[in-house]
């Protein structure tokens, strides 16, 4: 049975085929509840956790689900491409 993060999801997975196909676009996977999977290019731009084009980890900015508005809320990776389009944190004396 899958739970509700997974449903939401399922419908951005993607089936890589074998063949020529797959050299025109690059292979796109994030990671969730610790397993790698395949998605579409809308859901991998939204993904604010760990992600991997071609099986290299890509670092950089995310994007509002189905916008080319930058997502500036919260994300897994705090390396300075991923967080340079999240608003600072500030913290209180
Ligand atoms: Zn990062």
């Amino acid at each position: 049975m899958l739970n509700s993060t997974q449903e939401v999801i399922s419908s951005y997975v993607v089936q890589h085929k074998g063949d020529d196909t797959m050299m025109k676009e690059d292979y796109r996977e994030i990671i969730i509840e610790g397993r790698i999977l395949p998605v579409n290019l809308e859901l991998w731009r939204a993904w604010t956790g760990l992600r991997f084009v071609n099986g290299e980890e890509h670092h950089g900015p995310a994007y509002l689900l189905g916008s080319d508005t930058p997502y500036d809320g919260a994300r897994v990776c705090s390396c300075d491409l991923c967080l340079s389009h999240a608003k600072p944190q500030f913290k209180s004396n």
